[in-house]
């Protein structure tokens, strides 16, 4: 079985949710993951660090004053825990706009490896938004024919939605998107040669 290091923070405003947040994050995430001989290995044990930040992010995290606000949450989170055998740190916090995010990975490079960070407000009700996140700091895209998403997600010209590194499959009656259920071969070899993986 092998193992993704993740170390978990929280900011102060979201500290009453965290840690129901990442017991359904990693619990959904290694049903997801086991399967495919792959499990979280988190620290701390139980619950998440927490970090003396209030702010919530700006949307547009790539540039100006929302990629200042990510640098700074991530050396936040190394002064509060450092550790020297790679473990992808998860940080939960505010985004305005919502959503989880991976700074650092696909088509933008920092210096930091790449990180995740989730809104406490807007997860999918899948739970897997931190796998999905984790994903792209392994290096997987989102489907579609662009240089920065994935063509093999791709069937005609329909994005396979079921699968781990897309949305689900969006329900018209309930107007929710549904679970992911689907992972690739090479999506899990991606996983396996992440930098935060270990045997
Ligand atoms: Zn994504």
């Amino acid at each position: 079985m092998g193992v993704l290091k993740l170390t978990l923070f929280h900011v102060a405003p979201v500290s009453g949710s965290a840690s129901a947040i990442f017991y359904k994050q990693v619990e959904r995430g290694n049903a997801f993951l086991r399967p495919h001989n792959l499990r979280f290995d988190v620290y701390p044990v139980a619950g998440s660090l927490d970090l003396d930040w209030h702010e919530p992010l700006s949307s547009n995290g790539r540039v100006g004053e929302g990629l200042a606000q990510r640098l700074a949450l991530r050396m936040a989170a190394n002064s509060r825990y450092y550790s020297n055998d790679n473990r992808l740190p998860v940080i939960l916090c505010q985004i305005n706009g919502g959503g989880g995010e991976a700074p650092g990975s696909i088509g933008q490079k920092l210096d930091w490896l790449p990180w995740v960070v989730l809104d406490a407000y807007t997860l999918n009700n899948d739970g897997l938004t931190m796998t999905h996140e984790a994903g792209h700091c392994a290096g997987l895209k989102h489907p579609g024919f662009s240089d920065l998403s994935e063509p093999r997600l791709m069937v005609g010209d329909q994005a396979m939605t079921d699968n781990i590194m897309a949305y689900g499959t969006f329900d018209m009656e309930t107007q929710k998107f549904g679970g992911r259920t689907l992972i690739e071969p090479w999506q899990v070899d991606a996983y396996r040669t992440a930098y935060f993986h270990s045997p």
